[in-house]
C-alpha cells in the first residue's frame, strides 16, 4: 500500500474520515480509493517544519563538540557548522538527509522547509536532497543558501544557481536561498530577488538571529538586514525569514505588510544563547521550525511554550498550524488543513503515538514502520558516513 492515487482514511475513533485524491484532499473518495482503517486513531493534519537543515542529520551520530568551546554564536558558526558544510560530501549528504527525512516522517511531520550549504559540493547538492525526499516521500521546500564567505562573490552566484536545479515533482518545490545578510554582498542579495522574480518563487533567508547580523547591516549603512533585503530587493511576498531574534516590533510587523513569513526556531536559538524571539509576537505570519534539530515538531512545540511562559510571551500560540498556511501558498492549497483542496498529508495518531502518515496521498509511515525505506539500514548508514564525516571535519 505504499502508493496509491487516491485514498480513504478512517473513519477514525472519533468517526472522521479525509479522502485523498491527485494529492488533495477531496470532499468525496473515488469509488476505487484504497482504504486505510484506523478505528482506533485519530486523523490529524501533517505537522510542518517551516526551517531547517537535512545536512546537519549526522549529528546525532556523536559529533564532537567545537575546540576550544565556543562563547560566541559566530563561533559556534566558524568552528562546528561552517566546517561540518565544508566536510560533506555526496555519501554524507545523502546519508544525513536520509536519516533526517525518515526521522521527520515517523515524528509525523510531512513537510520540511530546507536551507541547504555545501561549498565544496555546491553544484549537485539540491539533487541529491530532492531524490532522498522523492524516495521517502516527504513534501520539501528546497534552496541553496547563497553565501560569500569561503570563495567570495563566486561562491554567491553558484550558489543561487544551485537553486535554479531543484527538481519540477508534486512533492518539491523551489526557494532561492541566501545564507543571512552577514556573509552576502549587495550584488548577491538583488540576483537572489531577481532569480526568485524570474523562476516565480521567495526567498528564505536567516534574519537577525544573532546582535552580529545587525552589527554588520549597519556598519554597511542600513538600519538592519531586514530593511537592507528589501531595500535590494530580496523580499518577495511569501519569503521565509528565520529567526528575527534581534528585531523590534515595528520591524517584526514590517514582515507582515511585506506579506513574508517569520520562522521562530525556539530549541535552537535556545541551544545557540542567541536570545529568545520575544518581538515575532507582534506579527501575524509567524510559523514554527525547528534549524536543524530533530524535525519531532510536538518535541519544538513542547520547548516554545516552556520558553513563552519563560519569557511571558503570550502571541505564541498558533505557529505551528501557521505553517500549514506556508506551505499551502507554495503547493497553490487551501491553507487550512484537512480541506477539501488542501495539500493531501495526513497523519493517524494512536495513544498519542504516531501511528500512519500520509503525504501527497501516498502512505510513507503504516503502523508506526517508514513504508518507503528500511529504518534500520538507513540509520546503519548514518552512522557509518557520520564517522567519515568526523574524520573529514578534523582534517579541514
Ligand atoms: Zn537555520
Amino acid at each position: 500500500m505504499a502508493l496509491t492515487s487516491s485514498l480513504l482514511i478512517g473513519p477514525d475513533r472519533l468517526g472522521r474520515s479525509v479522502a485523498v485524491a491527485n494529492g488533495l484532499v477531496v470532499a468525496a473518495a473515488p469509488p476505487d480509493a484504497v482504504r486505510l482503517p484506523c478505528a482506533q486513531g485519530e486523523i490529524e493534519s501533517g505537522a510542518v517544519c517551516a526551517h531547517t537543515h537535512l545536512y546537519s542529520g549526522l549529528a546525532r551520530y556523536g559529533m564532537p563538540p567545537a575546540r576550544p568551546a565556543p562563547e560566541t554564536f559566530l563561533q559556534i558558526l566558524e568552528r562546528l557548522w561552517w566546517r561540518l558544510d565544508r566536510a560533506l560530501d555526496v555519501r554524507t549528504l545523502r546519508a544525513a538527509a536520509m536519516d533526517y527525512v525518515a526521522r521527520a516522517l515517523l515524528a509525523g511531520t510531512t513537510a520540511l522547509v530546507d536551507h541547504h550549504e555545501s561549498p565544496n559540493m555546491i553544484e549537485g547538492s539540491l539533487e541529491i536532497l530532492a531524490g532522498v525526499c522523492e524516495q521517502l516521500g516527504v513534501r520539501a521546500l528546497l534552496c541553496y543558501g547563497a553565501s560569500e564567505r569561503n570563495f567570495g562573490v563566486a561562491e554567491g552566484r553558484r550558489g543561487l544557481d544551485e537553486c535554479r536545479r531543484v527538481p519540477s515533482s508534486p512533492l518539491l518545490r523551489g526557494l532561492v536561498g541566501l545564507h543571512a545578510s552577514f556573509t552576502v554582498s549587495d550584488d548577491t542579495i538583488r540576483a537572489a530577488g531577481r532569480l526568485a522574480e524570474e523562476l516565480g518563487t521567495v526567498v528564505h533567508v536567516h534574519v537577525a538571529e544573532d546582535a552580529a547580523d545587525v552589527a554588520d547591516a549597519v556598519a554597511r549603512g542600513y538600519p538592519g538586514p531586514l530593511e537592507r533585503l528589501e531595500r535590494l530587493g530580496a523580499l518577495p511576498r511569501g519569503s521565509i525569514l528565520a529567526h528575527g531574534v534581534h528585531l523590534d516590533g515595528q520591524q517584526v510587523r514590517r514582515c507582515d505588510e511585506l506579506g513574508c513569513w517569520w520562522v521562530h526556531n525556539p530549541r535552537s536559538n535556545e541551544g545557540n544563547r542567541v536570545g529568545y524571539a520575544l518581538n515575532l509576537g507582534c506579527s501575524h505570519r509567524v510559523a514554527l521550525g525547528c534549524d536543524g534539530w530533530d524535525a519531532d515538531m510536538a518535541a519544538e512545540e513542547e520547548a516554545l511554550t516552556r520558553l513563552a511562559r519563560i519569557h511571558g510571551d503570550a502571541n505564541a500560540g498558533s505557529r505551528l498550524c501557521n505553517g500549514h498556511a506556508l506551505i499551502a501558498e507554495r503547493f497553490a492549497g487551501h491553507p487550512e488543513p484537512l480541506q477539501p483542496g488542501a495539500v493531501g498529508d495526513v497523519v493517524v495518531r494512536q495513544g498519542g503515538s504516531v501511528s500512519h502518515v500520509v503525504v501527497g496521498g501516498r502512505v510513507v509511515v503504516a503502523d508506526g514502520v517508514l513504508c518507503t525505506g528500511d529504518f534500520d539500514s538507513i540509520a546503519a548508514e548514518a552512522r557509518q558516513q557520520a564517522g567519515r564525516l568526523w574524520q573529514r571535519m578534523a582534517e579541514i
